[in-house]
């Protein structure tokens, strides 16, 4: 199947190099101590976070640090194509697994000993990369409830097909069967703290693709920034003089 046509445009009529759509709004869950729904393209997610709060089993209580939890589902409506189970099968454990490690990573989790912080992410509306959205709503969620960062990380994916370097897969190219890369990156530091990737690829390919994901994940890191910065804004506004 031909994912380049001949004048350089995708499937769905991207660059190469072109990230989809990116949309962000913060506060969609009242109760929760922070929230966040986050969309690239047509995959749509939602975040929410509590906590810092009291650890519900004791037995996971640590004096040094915060413990954090991590949970990924899909809603049933999400995805039309092929329906798993939503929560507790392999593939969701696997995600909330490294949904955890790299939130883990920035969240400055020795502030708060004694603590525990539950990230729940759900798939609203599944079209690639729910991965990637997730992390990228769970940094927006962390940050709307206050929780103290050493980074803002954020993550995008990359792969490659008909030769071409590809920015950010939907269903249709993830599907495809080429290898892809997803990046978690912070990007104030300088530093990749996911790194996963579907298949083989040769060692030359693999520095291009990962440094592709890398600068959407750049992309959207000042996307996300701006998104925060204006949320302070009408905070303010919202407060008065
Ligand atoms: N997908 C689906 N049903 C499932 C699992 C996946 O429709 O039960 C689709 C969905 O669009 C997802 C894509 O397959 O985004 C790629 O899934 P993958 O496991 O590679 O993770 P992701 O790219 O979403 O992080």
């Amino acid at each position: 199947m031909e994912f380049v046509n001949p004048e350089g445009l995708r499937l769905d009529g991207r660059r190469p190099m072109e990230m989809r759509q990116l949309r962000a709004e913060i506060g969609a869950v009242a109760r929760a101590d922070g929230s966040a729904v986050f969309e690239m393209g047509n995959t749509k997610v939602i975040a929410a976070v509590y906590g810092p709060r009291e650890v519900q089993n004791k037995s996971q209580l640590s004096n040094d640090q915060a413990l954090v939890r991590c949970e990924y589902t899909m809603a049933n409506f999400s995805t039309g194509d092929r329906k798993r189970k939503p929560k507790g099968d392999r593939r969701s454990t696997e995600i909330s697994l490294v949904i955890r490690q790299t939130m883990e990573a920035c969240i400055l989790t020795n502030l708060m000993p004694r603590s525990q912080i539950d990230i729940y992410v759900q798939v609203l509306q599944a079209d690639g990369g729910t991965r990637s959205a997730c992390i990228n709503a769970a940094t927006l969620a962390l940050a709307d409830a206050g929780i103290p960062m050493r980074d803002l990380v954020t993550s995008c994916s990359a792969g490659y097909l008909n030769s071409t370097p590809l920015l950010d897969l939907n269903y249709l190219e993830d599907s495809a069967g080429g290898p892809d890369v997803t990046v978690g990156f912070l990007p104030k530091l300088d530093k990749v703290t996911l790194l996963q990737m579907d298949a083989k690829l040769p060692v030359d390919i693999v520095e291009n693709v990962m440094q592709l994901a890398i600068e959407g994940c750049k992309a959207i890191a000042t996307y996300i920034r701006e998104v925060l910065l204006e949320n302070t804004k009408q905070l303010e506004y919202r407060r008065g003089p």
